[in-house]
């Protein structure tokens, strides 16, 4: 019964109203749904009948409390027209742009249907004519079952209507009528031959008008639609004032002022008076003219106010969305800003702990590298002090050591002797074992040698197979002992290596007792008796200068 009532709303009204009527007598075995349905309709036909009041508490109240995004969106479609009536322009076109958001998401038929109406209705009364017609248009891809392309026609041609694009015998209006008719929808018809009509009146053939109007004036008052009897009884009068029929056309007029909700000023209201005021003038009656007049001149400038309060509406709620819009863009520009700023300041902090660690690693990498090159510094030195082969100093620092070593020896009043070695019969050596095997027995001697220094003896390789040593704290006895030990540790050596190499060294002492503490002097004492020991037969330490010195073994 709801879905039955529902769909007979404009096409046959009582009916629709009767079907209210028993719905009501079953309210209590309605759902929810099926209730706020029924209140729906109800607020329908308060729309229809003209009582906005009630129909917007009503809506409202669905609006708010309806848990179907549907039936909330046919209360808002609904909703519009009633703010419209009451000519509260900028909440209309602000419900308008809300049923526009809506409409996407909208599938079935019936609201969409519904709602593109609604909102080429509300367009063509603030003269967005073109606009209008697109929504109209829209219309044609979602007629419901049931329905006709009556509704969608009549928008399309009303806004041509209102545009001032109808002919006064528009094949296209003429159409629509036609397709509205045959579909039973006398409401939108009958407004089409309003619009004719009108045109035919303007284009001076009222008589044809008249007979037009004539023709449905019953089914008009069958429809109870207010603003269609009115702008029925309106043209009447204007079109038999036009034939001269003044007494029809006042008749007529008279029901279009009577049947005017006191304080609405309607074009056809506006027009009712006007045409009142002139018949009273084409009699005489001055002062019933005047008061026509008076009431003609109130109705048109309402009349006009209204019309342009539409147009206003709908620029203000227009420039309020845009500026909405460009306020949501600005705020979404400055959060994308703000995410931009964090993440910047993130990659900020991953930067600064980068360098920290390139840092850290920077520095590592200098220590090392200093390390490195102090080690590299250290092992420099070595190779500049110390001969390559036996490791032991090499001549240069050999001298510098001793030198350092017999000033300190001098300064404190202590003795010290100086030891020349020279390996015996080396070349041979060389010459019968190979080159190899003589450095081996150089490194061998040397080792021999070693193990009878102290720590602070200063020993050195001062040539090819000849070596020195600067005793500190060694007086002549003492020098001569340990020569004696180092020569039979060198000898000792025979035997002890493969091949069986004839190993033996001859020394040459010097002390300052007797030298004194110059090195150049201990060395040329030192070599003397060297060579001496060489004279005597090699193997031996000779100690002492050239005559006086003594020969040991
Ligand atoms: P003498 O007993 O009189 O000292 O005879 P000698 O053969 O030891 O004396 P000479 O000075 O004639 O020979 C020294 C040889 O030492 C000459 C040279 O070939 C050799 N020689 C010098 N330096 C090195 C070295 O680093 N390695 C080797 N294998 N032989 C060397
Ligand atoms: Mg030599
Ligand atoms: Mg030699």
């Amino acid at each position: 019964m709801l879905v039955r009532a529902d769909h007979l709303k404009t096409s046959d009204n009582p009916a629709f109203v009767a079907l209210l009527d028993q719905l009501h007598h079953r309210e209590v075995r309605l759902s929810d749904e099926q209730h706020l349905l029924l209140k729906y309709l109800d607020a329908w036909q308060l729309d229809y009948l003209g009582d906005y009041r009630a129909a917007r508490a009503s809506l409202t109240a669905i609006i708010r409390d309806a848990p179907d995004p549907t039936l909330r969106f046919r209360a808002t479609a609904t909703l519009i027209n009633v703010l419209g009536a009451v000519h509260r322009y900028e909440d209309a076109f602000a419900q308008l742009n809300q049923l526009i958001e809506q409409l996407p998401r909208i599938t079935d038929r019936e609201p969409r249907w519904q709602g593109l109406g609604e909102i080429a209705q509300l367009l063509t009364a603030a003269g967005q004519y073109d606009l209008a017609t697109s929504y109209a248009r829209q219309m044609m891809d979602v007629i419901p079952s049931g329905e006709t392309a009556c509704k969608a026609s009549y928008f399309i041609e009303h806004a041509r209507y209102s545009s001032g694009q109808l002919d006064k015998d528009d094949q296209e209006a003429q159409q629509a009528i036609d397709n509205c008719a045959s579909a039973g929808e006398s409401v939108f018809a009958n407004a089409l031959r309003a619009d004719l009509a009108s045109m035919q009146i303007q284009a001076g053939h009222p008589g044809k008008a008249a007979a037009l109007l004539e023709k449905h004036y019953s089914s008009v008052r069958h429809d109870q639609y207010q603003i269609t009897t009115l702008r029925f009884d309106a043209l009447l009068a204007q079109a038999y004032l036009a034939m001269g029929q003044s007494s029809k056309a006042r008749t007529y007029a008279l029901a279009a002022w009577q049947a005017s909700t006191p304080g609405e000023f309607t074009d056809p209201l506006r027009m009712a008076c006007k045409t009142l005021y002139q018949i009273d003038q084409q009699r005489g009656d001055f002062k019933s003219a005047l008061s026509w007049h008076a009431r003609y001149m109130e109705a048109d400038k309402a009349y006009l106010d209204d019309v342009s309060a539409k147009a206003m509406a709908y620029q203000v709620v227009k420039q309020q969305v845009q500026a909405r819009k460009a306020e949501v863009d600005a705020l979404a520009k400055r959060n994308r800003i703000l995410q931009l700023q964090r993440a910047l300041d993130r990659k900020a902090m991953e930067a600064s702990r980068l360098y920290i660690v390139v840092l850290a690693l920077g520095l590592l990498a200098i220590g090392l590298w200093l390390l490195r090159l102090k080690r590299s510094q250290l092992q420099f030195m070595r190779m500049a002090q110390c001969d390559s082969l036996t490791g032991i100093y090499n001549r240069k620092h050999f001298m510098s050591e001793a030198e350092h070593a017999l000033l300190y020896a001098e300064r404190s009043g202590r003795r010290a002797s100086l030891v020349l070695i020279d390996l015996d019969h080396f070349k041979l050596i060389n010459d019968t074992y190979g080159h190899a095997t003589g450095d081996q027995v150089l490194r061998r001697a040397v080792q021999a040698c070693q193990e009878y220094m102290r720590s602070t003896d200063v020993f050195g390789r001062l040539g090819g197979e000849e070596f020195g040593v600067l005793l500190p704290e060694c007086a002549l006895d003492a020098g001569i002992e340990r020569a004696e030990a180092i020569r039979r540790a060198i000898a000792a050596l025979r035997g002890q290596e493969e091949p069986d190499v004839a190993i033996s060294a001859s020394f040459g002492v010097a002390f300052t007792g007797e030298s004194g503490y110059e090195l150049r002097q201990l060395l040329m004492d030192a070599d003397h008796a060297l060579y001496r020991a060489k004279r005597a037969g090699r193997n031996c330490v000779v100690a002492g200068k050239a005559g006086e010195g003594m020969v040991v073994a």
